[in-house]
């Protein structure tokens, strides 16, 4: 090694040791006779004293060192004089004062600092990715995610679980996302397509007799990047046999708080994690998704306005729609601005508009509607949603899905102007019962609202005959603080069951033996009874992290339109390449007009 030590290791304890060190110039200051240089390496910053009394060659090389410059320091660590302790940094009682120092690699000057973490945009930063990853907010984030991988595998090893890895190079698979396809050079005109996941190879892999595999597997899915996501993703992919869906739940369950526990400083708020059925998430929180960090929970009132005078109440409620609102605590002294800019979020979500009313400190009335109304039937609904002197009071009248998305989208603007979406708090939930499918308007068909595996709740099989819509999938969802980390269900093991299934999502006998033969023949090899999970990595490190994005959380990740911009990709390929491919590209234009013709 070029070094004896680390950086960020060296204590009081190492005083009068002489040590060899090799990182990172962090800083450099020059008070001429004496040069301090903050030397960093992976494990921390230490500070490194030139003295042209002590060292003159030391002092010079010192005097060169510029930002960045890589080192290497031989001298000896000493007590820092009392004026010069730093108790905010871990190896501030110490320094190292040089006896030699040699330039391994000098540095341009790096397009932003490594040394401070201030905003930087973000182009810039994928651009130059490995000088962002030097910086130590994205050094702390990839660091985590090593502890939670490396959790996540002792454990599972721990409880018999086998990793087993499974092919890249694969055929469609049935998450519903677009594929990448990778064209085949041996055999013309066919191709490969990347995995969604692993999902069919674990289902196979049980049949095959494993009982219980996990996977720390890469998923790739051509979407329309909305949201933060990324084209190639990690999924903790899991999958066991011979359990019902409380199995898989407690040892989820068990290994996110473990998770918490061992790997982060952040704390659990709900514990056991409750549970929500479908159907009351979707009343209370108005999504599948909810951020049980706070309360706040959607009510309905349509019954106290049907015969109301405010038309556009009784009119969503008389065309089969609902009228439901949320209290913010407090908020009663909003202005008409800070009301329209809710009212505008609301909209973008399809709502009409907001109907508002803020209960005053003497219990007085501001409202847009209350002059529609009888005092009865407003104080009716004050009661119901249980508002407090100073409360606002926020109300959408609508279909039910908008009343629910619209409503959804207050709750957590509103919560997060409250200060009530704590970043170290993680509200974990299960949500069950899902719907089976949903309809498909478009293609007049359902479409399985998890994927195609997922069995039917044992009670519901008949409804597969006469309202397929009404059944529930034994599937459940992981939750926390809004956002989706895990989703699963036991599947559907007797071959009769799945053919009904695809028979139900339109694919004709001939398709689905085309696409899944391989499944189907074998469930009749004696499968057993299955199921899992699967638990999106690159968002459970995020919010441990703190982060807003995954991209935050991931080494190389892609830009929201799907470009790596440190390397530049995609691109353009050599024409012998793709000539060995059977490939040609034909301009967007006339792949147009080719469309068309
Ligand atoms: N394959 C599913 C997914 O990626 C998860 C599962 O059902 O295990 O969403």
């Amino acid at each position: 090694m070029l070094k004896t030590h680390n950086c960020g290791e060296l204590r009081s304890h190492h005083v009068g040791q002489s040590v060899t060190l090799a990182g990172w110039v962090h800083r450099q200051r020059d008070h001429g006779g004496l040069i301090f240089l903050d030397l960093r390496d992976r494990w921390g910053i230490v500070q490194v004293v030139a003295d042209t009394s002590h060292a003159p060659q030391a002092h010079a090389v010192a005097a060169r060192a510029r930002q960045e410059y890589v080192l290497q320091v031989r001298g000896t660590v000493c007590a820092r004089p009392t004026e010069r302790v730093n108790p905010r940094l871990e190896t501030g009682e110490i320094e190292v004062l040089a006896d030699e120092i040699v330039v391994l690699n000098p540095a341009k000057t790096p397009p932003f600092p490594i040394f401070e973490d201030t905003p930087v945009d973000e182009t810039l930063r994928l651009k130059y990715r490995y000088l962002d990853l030097r910086r130590q907010r994205m050094q702390r984030n990839l660091i985590l995610r090593h502890r939670v991988v490396k959790y996540i595998r002792d454990f599972l090893d721990a409880r018999g679980f086998l990793e087993i890895e499974t092919p890249i190079l694969f055929k469609s698979t049935p998450e519903g996302a677009r594929d990448y396809l990778v064209p085949s050079r041996l055999h013309p005109g066919k191709f490969y397509a990347l995995p969604q996941s692993p999902q069919q190879l674990k289902q196979l892999l049980m049949v095959a007799g494993f009982e219980r595999y996990f996977q720390i597997a890469r998923c790739f899915r051509d979407e329309d990047l909305r949201g933060d996501r990324q084209p190639e993703f990690t999924q903790l992919d899991l999958e066991m046999s011979f359990v019902t869906r409380e199995d898989i739940m407690a040892l989820i369950e068990e290994l996110m708080i473990g998770i918490v526990e061992e790997c982060s400083d952040c704390r659990l708020v709900t514990r056991p994690f409750p549970r929500l059925s479908y159907a009351e998430a979707m009343a209370r929180y108005g999504t599948d998704k909810p951020d049980l960090r706070f309360g706040m929970e959607l009510v309905d009132i349509s019954d106290l306005v049907t015969r109301s005078g405010y038309g556009i109440f009784a009119q969503a409620v008389a065309a089969g729609g609902q009228v439901k609102g949320i209290r913010a605590p407090g908020c009663a002294g909003y202005s008409r601005r800070q009301i329209d800019e809710l009212t505008l979020l609301a909209q973008k979500k399809g709502a009409g508009g907001v109907a508002w009313l803020a209960l005053g400190a003497e219990g007085e009335v501001r409202s847009s509607f209350a002059r529609f109304l009888t005092a009865d039937q407003v104080q009716a609904i004050i009661a119901r949603m249980e508002a407090q002197p100073g409360d606002l009071l926020l109300f959408v009248a609508d279909r039910p899905p908008v009343v629910a998305t619209a409503l959804s989208e207050l709750r957590l603007e509103l919560g997060q102007h409250l200060g009530l979406r704590d970043p170290k708090a993680m509200a974990f939930c299960w949500v069950i019962d899902f719907p089976l499918f949903e309809w498909n308007e478009e293609e007049q068909r359902w479409d399985p609202s998890h994927h195609l595996f997922t069995a039917p709740m044992p009670e519901d099989l008949p409804l597969l005959d006469t309202d397929p819509g009404a059944a529930r999938g034994q599937q459940y969802d992981l939750v926390c603080n809004g956002e989706e980390i895990a989703g699963g269900s036991i599947r559907i093991h007797r071959r009769e069951i799945q053919e009904k299934i695809f028979g139900l999502i339109g694919l004709n006998v001939e398709q689905a033996r085309e696409r899944f033969g391989h499944m189907l023949e074998a469930f009749e090899y004696g499968t057993p009874p299955h199921g899992g999970i699967a638990s999106g990595i690159d968002r459970v490190v995020m919010l441990l992290a703190g982060e807003e994005s995954i991209r935050e959380v991931m080494a190389f990740p892609k830009t929201g339109q799907a470009v790596d911009l440190m390397v530049n990709a995609p691109s353009p390929v050599d024409p012998e390449q793709l000539a060995e491919l059977h490939i040609r590209v034909v301009e967007e234009k006339q792949a147009i007009t080719g469309r068309n013709a």
